[in-house]
């Protein structure tokens, strides 16, 4: 692949971005997420040697969301392989993130790893291997992202946890289906905390750089997961990773992606880099407007997507 100016191009996005800040509107239904001012914007890439490039906020920390649906599932599949697909499946759900109503049709097997209910099931299997399943997960973390800094908001945990009603009611749900093993309040409280993992959109975007490296940490060659696992987390990405608008986001963008309602979104480019922006405003499907736009933008300047 030929070099490319990355700095040169997030500069160019920066400036054109300004007046799509700020347009949407912040999370509200976690009390503590509203707190976030619309006004950021930051935007970062890591190379496979390691070379970072940003703009703006990129060195701010934020809650990562459902972004952590991702390290989770990456987490599951390491440990579980393809037995993770007896509970949950890989198709897009068609339907909000936080959706009821495909789980009676469908025996309590979510469509997906990146709604919130195959989030939970993908939580349970953690807590059945790990007694404490969000410092497993938080440890993971800071391995992919080589940062041993990264930790919890634990008044967004808090927050989430007190207004978790939905989430609890989708668990329940599943358990009486038999897709969930632990108790619900143990999933729950696991589930919370992974959402309230901060990190900065430089630590999101170098810890996605294994998935365009095949599944290896470009750094020290360690396997995340192997090359074909690697390859369908991405397509997983692509499809189900930024909520119902995920063909939309792929039109645009073609890249695998994975959003959170914190306004992240990290994107992968096989074979060359690790991306991450965050701009908390949403559009009404729960992507980050500035986020969406700016990497529709990177993929048009750059001529590279995987498509
Ligand atoms: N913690 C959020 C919830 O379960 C995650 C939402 C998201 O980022 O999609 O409602």
């Amino acid at each position: 692949m030929l070099d490319m100016n990355y700095q040169a191009i997030l500069d160019h996005i920066y400036t054109d971005i300004q007046p799509q800040i700020g347009v949407g509107k912040v999370a509200s239904y976690i009390p503590e997420l509203a707190k976030v001012s619309p006004a950021h914007f930051g935007m970062a890439i890591v190379d496979l040697h390691g070379n970072v490039y940003a703009v703006g906020d990129a060195n701010t920390v934020f809650s990562i969301q459902s972004i952590s649906k991702l390290f989770a599932l990456t987490l599951a599949f390491h440990l579980q392989g393809d037995a993770i697909w007896l509970r949950v499946g890989r198709e897009p759900s068609g339907n909000p993130f936080n959706s009821l109503v495909q789980l009676e049709r469908e025996a309590g097997k979510p469509r997906n790893p990146f709604i919130n209910a195959g989030a939970l099931v993908v939580t349970d299997m953690l807590c059945t291997r790990f007694t404490h399943a969000e410092n497993a997960l938080l440890q993971f973390i800071r391995k992919i992202s080589h940062n041993p800094d990264i930790g919890f908001d634990e008044a967004v945990a808090k927050s989430e946890r007190n207004t978790s009603d939905r989430n609890s009611a989708m668990a329940h749900f599943m358990k009486s289906f038999g897709n969930l093993h632990n108790p619900v309040e143990a999933v729950l409280d696991a589930y919370c905390k992974h959402c309230a993992i901060t990190m900065t959109a430089t630590d999101l975007a170098r810890a996605v750089t294994f998935l365009a490296n095949g599944g290896a940490l470009p750094w020290n060659g360690d396997a995340v997961l192997d090359k074909s696992s690697a390859k369908r987390l991405s397509a997983l990405m692509l499809t189900c990773g930024t909520y119902d608008a995920a063909g939309d986001f792929a039109f645009r963008v073609g890249l695998p992606a994975k959003s959170g309602v914190g306004g992240g979104i990290v994107a992968v480019m096989p074979g060359e880099c690790g991306i991450c922006v965050w701009s908390p405003a949403l559009e009404e499907t729960g992507n980050s407007h500035a986020g969406s736009l700016a990497l529709e933008m990177l993929t048009n300047l750059t001529g590279r997507s995987i498509f």
